[in-house]
């Protein structure tokens, strides 16, 4: 069995897992993440080959290095097929030359709107696909600052044997984001609006994985980007973008929880070139400061326009750590321990050069997000959403770079369309997918911010 397809966590104190395991489990046993034992590599030729290739068959190419014998090739082929089937660009992911050498990695071209589809599209179907197999049955605990619930919901509302909860932090997502949640009509999944922030949500769905007779007897599985199935997928668009263009890029990331950059690390351990990874955040620095001072501090979570970013604990970024430290699971353990206690990180300096020799970071605060919308949509016509304007106007701060700069686009601007229309004067078009949600009835629970409370909640539904 090829060292790709066979799992290691973060902390060093799991048992090595298969690519169904990781699937099915989200985060390791030990509460440290999944990593692949060691990382497939492509070359450069192999990479240059991508080029020209259909979307789904360089994802075949990349997915089917971490999958073992956990899934046939024939099994994986047609999950990948079924999963970009329903979106709107045959490209999948087109890239949009915006001027000079700028371009806009265009992601929201899935059934939610947002780049979240493009993993759990094909999550969703591995995974009811391997409950099929091993039979059994699985309970979903979502936390989400507001893409990931519709999409997760998208993935798998209505199937067989998976219930689904999804916790997103009350007034602090966007009407569009949370009717998209509350209107699928689905019997199996569940909305809580939590009385706290997407902070306080992931919280709860650590929480409940340490309640681990809990968490066996319900079958507790996430979703979210610590799902390591969801950082694979994401890594292929890294590569359909470098081979289009044929020159090494820097990408930048609007970024929340450290999931869609890191797997931008990934392709380049799995062989990628590129020049810069950089990290574009909101208010809800904590990224950038960990990057620029070396002091990995969580704070108290701004409400901002670009939502899906409001975060502070950035659950991927203990990825890169561990890949920073040589892959020390021991350190990454204790570090991960300490900032649980501390809330405070000081990354060594050792660790520290290995994250900057990769990443670069900006912040922008929603003064700057709203004139960056604007200022593209004077310039180009073209409307961004709030989340993609961060990383525009980090890449305006960045200045100019000889290298192909690509932007990735991670909403469609009618998604946040309050925050559009304060930039621009006018609500942006809104898609037929979107419209439709502002009519249908909505059902969620509103729910105060403990754990207790939330576990009675799921066992009810579960019972019922
Ligand atoms: C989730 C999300 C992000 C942040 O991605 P992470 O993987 O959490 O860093 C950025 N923009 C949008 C629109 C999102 O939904």
């Amino acid at each position: 069995m090829s060292q790709s397809s066979q799992f290691i966590s973060t902390r060093g104190e799991a048992p090595q897992a298969s690519f169904a395991d990781v699937l099915l489990a989200g985060l390791a046993p030990d509460g440290g993440l999944y990593m692949p034992a060691a990382w497939p590599h492509f070359s450069a030729a192999e990479i240059a080959g991508f080029k020209g290739k259909r979307y789904q068959d360089v994802a075949f190419e990349i997915l089917s290095r971490f999958v073992g014998d956990s899934f046939t090739p024939a099994e994986l082929r047609e999950d990948i097929e079924a999963a970009y089937a329903g979106f709107e660009r045959p490209e999948i992911a087109p890239l949009s030359p915006m001027s000079g050498n700028r371009y806009l990695l265009e992601l929201f071209h899935g059934p939610t709107f947002a780049f979240k589809d493009i993993a759990l599209q094909i999550l969703g179907r591995l995974f009811a696909r391997a409950l099929r197999q091993r039979g059994g049955k699985a309970t979903i605990v979502a936390a989400t600052s507001g893409d990931t619930g519709s999409a997760a919901i998208a993935a798998l509302g209505g199937l067989p044997n998976i219930e689904v909860f999804v916790l997103h932090p009350k007034g602090r997502v966007s009407e569009v984001q949370r009717r998209q949640m509350t209107t699928s009509g689905h019997a199996n999944v569940h909305n809580i609006a939590l009385e706290g922030s997407f902070d306080d949500a992931q919280s709860i769905v650590k929480d409940l994985f340490a309640q681990k007779d809990f968490a066996r007897e319900v079958g507790l599985t996430a979703v979210n980007s610590i799902n390591f199935v969801r950082i694979a997928a994401q890594s292929v668009y890294y590569f359909t973008a470098s081979a289009a263009l044929e020159r090494p890029a820097t990408f930048i990331v609007p970024t929340g929880n450290f999931g869609d950059i890191f797997a931008g690390e990934a392709a380049e351990r799995m062989g990628l070139v590129a020049k810069r990874l950089v990290i574009a955040t909101n208010s809800n620095d904590i990224m950038a400061r960990a990057l620029n001072e070396g002091i990995y501090a969580a704070g108290e979570t701004h409400h901002t326009i670009s939502p899906s970013m409001d975060i502070q604990m950035a659950s991927n970024f203990e990825r890169a750590l561990f890949e920073a430290s040589g892959r020390d699971a021991g350190w990454t353990r204790l570090a991960m321990e300490n900032f649980a206690r501390d809330r405070r990180l000081d990354i060594p300096e050792p660790v520290l050069a290995q994250l900057r020799a990769r990443y670069d970071a900006r912040s922008t605060d929603d003064v700057d997000t709203l004139t960056t919308i604007n200022a593209i949509a004077g310039t180009s016509g073209r409307i961004i959403d709030p989340h993609t304007a961060v990383a525009v106007n980090a890449l305006r701060k960045l200045g100019f770079r000889e290298e192909p700069m690509v932007v990735l686009s991670t909403a469609h601007p009618a998604k946040f369309a309050d925050a559009v229309t304060r930039a621009i004067g006018t609500p942006p078009p809104m898609p037929e997918g979107l419209r439709r949600v502002l009519d249908l009835p909505e059902k969620l629970e509103i729910m105060p911010n403990k754990l207790s409370l939330i576990r009675q909640f799921i066992s009810s539904r579960l019972a019922g």
